[in-house]
């Protein structure tokens, strides 16, 4: 970026007002977006789900390798995901922010029309935030606001014998990208003249800088008229979440390792890294589909839905959490987590 403006030219107050002057409110649960004391929300006969989310850079994040855009819109995403995985609709956000020297007015607005971009094409309202100068780094902090209907809000623990498991999408590539991204900048790191080579790579790289969450599988199924017994977003990897829901519902599970959805570029990446496909679908995390289970009545609704597979089914707590794999084999599945990974 050519110019640089430091943030003390425009002051705390001034940066807050200078980024969010122009926002236009867009759900009627918001009284009172920013300006005041405090933001000021009506939502009358619904439910109120909140969900919050801590981002440190060199933590949870590396910007050698992620654009401030993309970072931003991530950071309110994983937010709107947790909300649709309660069966819910994200209405407003919160930004709070921690800012070194390092960072610029510049930089603050790319980070900001990231934020603002999800804000858009999820239809929520930025209500308000802070923010403060840090010692090192960034931190990014994005509490989300949400409604959910009386009766329909789905939570870990209403699995039962013999409902059916299901995802939405693919799963491992947003690993797989993570992957690809810490290789090159490895091989960034030894070379002057660089330039990545990500051809053909587009879609890993897309999971893993810019996720979407599944507002589309939730009006779906709402529109079906199925509502899931439980439900989670998958962010820490399909094994962990599964063993959450089993032990939130009380139950066991089998899934099949032939019907996990995976995306050919995730098995070509993974064959290149030489790294066992089925560990990273199961483990690689940041996926931010939906993992849900439903009862066996609601079989041919959900098998006729595109972007949603079922993986397997729920059984008695006794008999375990297993993978069954392609010659019949069952392996316990571990919640080993994408942290372990690296
Ligand atoms: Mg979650």
């Amino acid at each position: 970026m050519s110019s640089r403006t430091e943030i003390a030219t425009l002051g705390e107050f001034g940066l807050i007002r200078h980024l969010t002057e122009d926002i236009k409110l867009k759900n009627e649960s918001t009284l009172k977006g920013i300006g005041d004391d405090a933001a000021v929300l009506d939502y009358q006969d619904k439910l109120t789900l909140v969900t919050t989310d801590l981002l440190l850079e060199g933590v949870h994040f590396d910007l050698t390798y992620v654009p401030l855009k993309h970072l931003g819109y991530k950071s309110a995403v994983v937010n709107f995901s947790d909300i649709y995985a309660m069966n819910g609709f994200p209405r407003q956000i919160t930004v709070s922010i921690g800012l070194s020297k390092r960072f610029s007015v510049e930089d603050m607005e790319e980070l900001y029309s990231g934020i603002r971009l999800a804000c858009d094409v999820y239809g929520v309202d930025l209500v308000g935030g802070d923010t403060s100068a840090s010692l090192t780094g960034l931190s990014i902090s994005i509490t989300c606001i949400g409604e959910g209907e009386k009766g329909k809000v789905v939570y870990r623990n209403g699995a039962h014998e013999t409902d059916l498991i299901c995802v939405s999408g693919d799963l491992g590539a947003a690993y797989m990208g993570l992957q690809l991204l810490e290789r090159e900048k490895r091989v960034f790191q030894g070379e002057k003249d660089f330039t990545p080579d990500f051809s053909g790579k587009e879609y890993l790289l897309e999971r893993q800088l810019k996720p979407e969450a599944r507002k589309d599988i939730i009006e779906k199924l709402r529109k079906a008229n199925v509502l899931p017994t439980a439900m989670m977003d998958i962010s820490d990897g399909l094994s962990s979440e599964l063993l959450h829901i089993s032990k939130e519902s009380h139950v066991g599970c089998r899934v099949y390792e032939d019907r996990i959805p995976i995306d050919y570029q995730t098995a070509v990446m993974a064959e290149q890294f030489n790294m066992n496909l089925v560990t990273a679908a199961l483990n690689g995390g940041e996926d931010y589909e939906l993992l849900f289970t439903v009862p066996l009545t609601d079989h041919e609704k959900v098998s006729e839905m595109e972007g949603i597979k079922i993986i397997g089914h729920i059984t008695k707590a006794e008999l375990g959490n297993f993978l069954v794999g392609r010659d019949g084999g069952e392996v316990e599945l571990k919640a080993q987590g994408w942290n372990s990974l690296n």
